[in-house]
């Protein structure tokens, strides 16, 4: 593992998406996000990019051509909005691209730096040729499919702590032996109809830090010893929180960050790269949910400083 304690960021939300007043989605939180990050420290300002649109070949990588010319030209009928969650606009699609982008680029420095990531993304609802909930591309999907390419990786590994069941990931590599994708989620939660991925792990509502770490720690080490990926994509959803007005649980901050203290180890003791991405969270008050996304970079920057620590 190179030793290089810089941890590099992408950032989606320079690009901006118009959403109606009231709007439930939290497109607040990204830029809070960053600046908390800057502010303390745990992100360098040099070290924060501006992600840009993804290239449409990128998203052909991993989505129906079709579909990804009609989300570009906002030919969307009325069903799929309302699945979206989203208007659209030129703006959306824009956001989305910039998001897919940093995901992409993100995976290219962690496999340099063992940590990278990117303040947005995660959008695991997306599937190759539809989107849902707040997802209109699925850049995991597109990361790991370029990276493939590119050969870079052979045996890629989700980590999808995000309340929400990753059902568009799970879809997209359903049958790819050398994809593993686990989602540890709320059983009644959204989508009502879960996709089986290499790994489920369901929770009951209600649930809080105990049944979470025990479920992560009796399922995921074991998988990752199973799968013995060359790269992971964290997907570090906090909608487990129990302020989220959409998750179902009860987790607590504590809780969190302990689960991302382990997610990083066990991936640091295993050698394996870790991409970063948001994921999902829509707490009331939204700094609540800012707050959980910090603690899971603060912890990458923990997991980074560790591995450039030349061993004694
Ligand atoms: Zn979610």
């Amino acid at each position: 593992m190179p030793r290089d304690r810089r941890l590099l960021a992408w950032s989606s939300d320079h690009v901006g998406m118009p959403l109606p007043e009231g709007h439930p989605f939290p497109v607040a939180k990204y830029g809070m996000l960053r600046e908390l990050l800057l502010r303390e420290g745990v992100l360098a300002a040099q070290d924060v990019a501006r992600s840009e649109p993804a290239p449409i070949e990128w998203l052909l990588a991993a989505h129906d051509p079709a579909y990804v010319e009609r989300a570009f030209a906002g030919r969307f009928d009325a069903a799929e909005i309302r699945r979206l969650g989203l208007p659209w606009s030129e703006g959306l699609v824009a956001r989305a691209r910039a998001s897919v982008h940093g995901t992409v680029l993100a995976a290219r420095a962690a496999l340099e730096h063992g940590v990278a990531g990117n303040l947005a993304g995660g959008t695991h609802h997306a599937f190759r040729d539809r989107g849902e909930a707040y997802c209109l591309f699925n850049d995991h999907a597109v990361a790991i499919a370029l990276l493939r390419r590119e050969g870079r990786v052979r045996r890629p590994f989700v980590v999808d702590l995000d309340v929400h069941q990753g059902n568009g990931t799970a879809a997209l590599f359903a049958g790819d032996r050398d994809v593993f994708t686990y989602s540890l989620h709320a059983r009644h939660n959204y989508p009502l109809r879960k996709e089986a991925g290499s790994l489920d792990v369901e929770l009951p509502d209600g649930a809080g830090d105990d049944e979470l770490l025990g479920a992560l720690e009796r399922t995921l080490p074991a998988a990752l010893d199973r799968h013995a990926p060359d790269v992971a994509f964290y997907q570090a959803g906090v909608d487990a929180l129990h302020a989220d007005r959409l998750g179902r649980l009860r987790a607590t901050h504590e809780g969190l960050a302990e689960r991302d203290r382990r997610v990083f180890a066990w991936l640091e003791s295993r050698g394996v790269p870790v991409v970063l991405t948001a994921g999902g969270g829509y707490g009331r008050p939204l700094e609540a949910t800012v707050e959980a996304h910090a603690n899971v970079w603060r912890a990458a920057r923990l997991a980074l400083g560790r591995r450039a620590t030349p061993p004694r």
